[in-house]
């Protein structure tokens, strides 16, 4: 790994080196530079390395990595993909509140909740039209 002047990610992504993380359980993942760089600008996070490192814990222990740095692996982790996984969870948690409102099933509780459920799918589609 040779010690090239790199703070953040848009010089990360100048140089096209990966950013890789070493949790203390020994989980090691390495992120493409380009989907960080996204992530990064998608959710408001500084774009310095040590700031990203902050953010990221491990999806097997939850700790926060013990070591960072880049590299030129190949990335082994999908953030597009996680993205993804995570908006399909939450749409089908809401579809499954708006179900249980239409049966009128007693599990549900207030029908606030139902109707903040609908919310959040016509909430989610008018997201997904965006894009
Ligand atoms: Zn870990």
């Amino acid at each position: 790994m040779g010690r090239k002047n790199i703070r953040n990610l848009g010089e990360l992504r100048q140089h096209r080196l990966n950013f890789r993380v070493e949790c203390g359980c020994g989980r090691i993942s390495v992120f493409a530079h380009g989907q960080l760089y996204n992530w990064a600008l998608a959710h408001g996070w500084p774009t310095g390395l040590a700031a990203v490192a902050a953010r990221l814990k491990c999806t097997r222990c939850g700790q926060p990595p013990r070591h960072w740095g880049f590299c030129c692996e190949d990335a082994n982790v999908d953030l597009e993909q996680l993205a993804r996984d995570r908006r399909d969870a939450h749409l089908k948690r809401a579809q499954w509140f708006h179900d249980l409102a239409l049966r009128r099933d007693p599990r549900l509780g207030a029908q606030r909740r139902a109707r903040r459920a609908a919310m959040a799918i016509f909430a989610q589609q008018d997201e997904e039209q965006g894009h």
